[in-house]
């Protein structure tokens, strides 16, 4: 089969879903507003879901809904507005729905990132299940609903619902839209039953999502946890053949698609002047002459993406092998996430001191071993960053996918770098033999991961990224979407 791009998405659209209304649902906006002196300013969030589904929005030329962060109050009705975008070579409309700051704080904070986050990625936190939380949440999924509904009503349309800060949309959209095919992703892990089991809503969940027609994971692993969840939880027949359920009558096909990225778009942005003149300029700043070996790293300030663990990898590394103090450098961007949330505050500290601790163990007047970026990095400028890597580290402690190995891969158009990533990561089920797989559990074996990554011979790191950039070429952000979108086209 021909390989998936934007022409090919488009022209699915055009051939098997014409007549049918685009929709999408998200909690996070594409593109994040801001007013400064009377001007509308525009940022791309730092989020690997709104990477993968602007080109498919693009695409489809649909309409996408969001919560409009920032939004005091609307014009109109008060309750929602209409943007087009990107800014500037606008090609879809934007959805933004105003909600109440108390219970966008329940909603969110609350129940969505205390209690949802830590149940389902087993970082060993414990989920808080606060009763406000859990009201505020199915207010605003209701919220959502009739934000939908007004759009859709009885019209066919496709309704692509992303994440879990809308488990109980699907089922409120059914009810409310009766022609619409409603897909839902799931974009983070599914635990186990017995990790699950532990919601005091388990079952309105559960409920809610299978009032979708589709139901997307990003690896079988967690479909299956899925399944097993439900088949211990309520009453439904699983269709283990067919890899469905059938509640009340009603059936969800439940599939893994793994989620990716534009790998010509990231690639082609790597290698163009642009890039060569920050990777120049980055040279400069942080003083990388050719004998210095760097490593980089990026994420988001989140306690899943094993930040400390990974200073404790750098630290045994130095500590082992102390022939590279002097001559080696990890960059680190942490771009600071969930502020409100307690846990989020503690690991900003928790991060904070472990830097500051490898740095006065090994740092000298001269050379400071960890270089620390505390905010977000556009990805024009990340490129530059991993094209200037001997080796990219991720160390989630749990991860539905991870997008930066990915985009770390198609940068390296010079076919060099390694990527040392972690098991817990569903990237590592397709780099599995190509990535050096780590357990950031595991300090000694990181240490020993980063001397590998250091010592590979040239020939071993370009057979290795060959098959990763291939990998990632074949298996890119449209086919994710093509998959989805073919499957949804079954149903009408
Ligand atoms: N990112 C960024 N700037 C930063 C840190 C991260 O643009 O300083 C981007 C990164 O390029 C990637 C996304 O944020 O596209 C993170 O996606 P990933 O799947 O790795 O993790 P998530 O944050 O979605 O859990």
């Amino acid at each position: 089969m021909a390989r998936e791009n934007a022409d090919t998405l488009r022209n699915l659209i055009r051939t098997r879903l014409r007549g049918h209304k685009f929709v999408t649902v998200s909690n996070r906006e594409p593109y994040v507003s801001e007013w400064r002196n009377g001007q509308r300013e525009w940022k791309r969030p730092a989020s690997g879901m709104v990477v993968a589904l602007d080109p498919v929005m693009r695409a489809t030329r649909g309409l996408w809904v969001a919560y409009g962060k920032g939004m005091v109050a609307a014009p109109g009705n008060g309750k929602s507005e209409f943007v087009d975008v990107p800014p500037g070579n606008p090609s879809y409309r934007l959805k933004r729905i105003w909600l109440p700051e108390e219970e966008e704080q329940n909603y969110y904070s609350g129940f969505s990132n205390s209690a949802l986050w830590p149940l389902c990625h087993i970082a060993y936190r414990l989920p808080i299940f606060h009763e406000k939380h859990w009201h505020a949440y199915q207010a605003v999924n209701e919220r959502f609903a009739q934000a939908v509904a007004e759009e859709v009503g009885d019209e066919p349309a496709f309704v692509f619902i992303q994440d879990y800060h809308f488990a109980l949309l699907p089922r409120l959209l059914r009810k409310r839209c009766p022609r619409a095919v409603i897909a839902h992703f799931w974009h983070i892990p599914w635990p186990d039953p017995e990790v699950f089991r532990v919601c005091p809503w388990k079952e309105e969940i559960l409920r809610g999502l299978l009032g979708s027609d589709l139901l997307g994971f990003h690896i079988r692993f967690h479909r299956n946890n899925f399944l097993d969840t439900v088949n211990q939880q309520i009453e439904a027949r699983i269709d283990r053949e067919r890899s469905a359920v059938v509640y009340r009558r009603h059936l969800t096909k439940v599939r893994a698609f793994p989620i990716s990225i534009d790998f010509d778009s990231v690639s082609s942005n790597a290698m163009s002047p642009e890039t060569e003149a920050r990777m120049n300029e980055l040279r400069q700043r942080y003083r990388l002459s050719d004998d210095v070996i760097l490593g980089v790293g990026a994420d988001r300030l989140d306690y899943t993406k094993g930040l400390p663990e990974r200073l404790a990898g750098i630290d045994r590394f130095l500590d082992r092998f102390p022939e590279y103090r002097g001559r080696f450098v990890f960059l680190q961007a942490g771009v600071p996430s969930r502020t409100s949330v307690a846990e989020y505050h503690r690991l900003n500290e928790e991060v904070n001191a472990a830097v500051r601790r490898v740095n006065e163990k090994y740092g000298t007047p001269e050379w400071q071993p960890v270089i620390f970026v505390r905010e977000h990095v556009p990805l024009a400028e990340l490129l530059a960053w991993y094209r200037l890597a001997r080796f990219v580290l991720v160390s989630s402690l749990h991860d539905g996918m991870n997008l930066v190995a990915k985009e770390f891969v198609a940068s390296r158009v010079d076919g060099v770098g390694v990527l040392l990533l972690s098991e817990f990561t569903g990237a590592a089920r397709e780099f599995r033999n190509d990535a050096l797989l780590i357990n950031p559990y595991a300090a000694d074996g990181m240490a020993e991961a980063i001397h590998r990554a250091v010592t590979m011979d040239c020939d071993e790191m370009r057979r290795r990224m060959g098959r990763m950039r291939e990998q990632v070429r074949e298996n890119n952000v449209y086919k994710w979407a093509a998959d989805i979108l073919r499957k949804l086209a079954k149903f009408v």
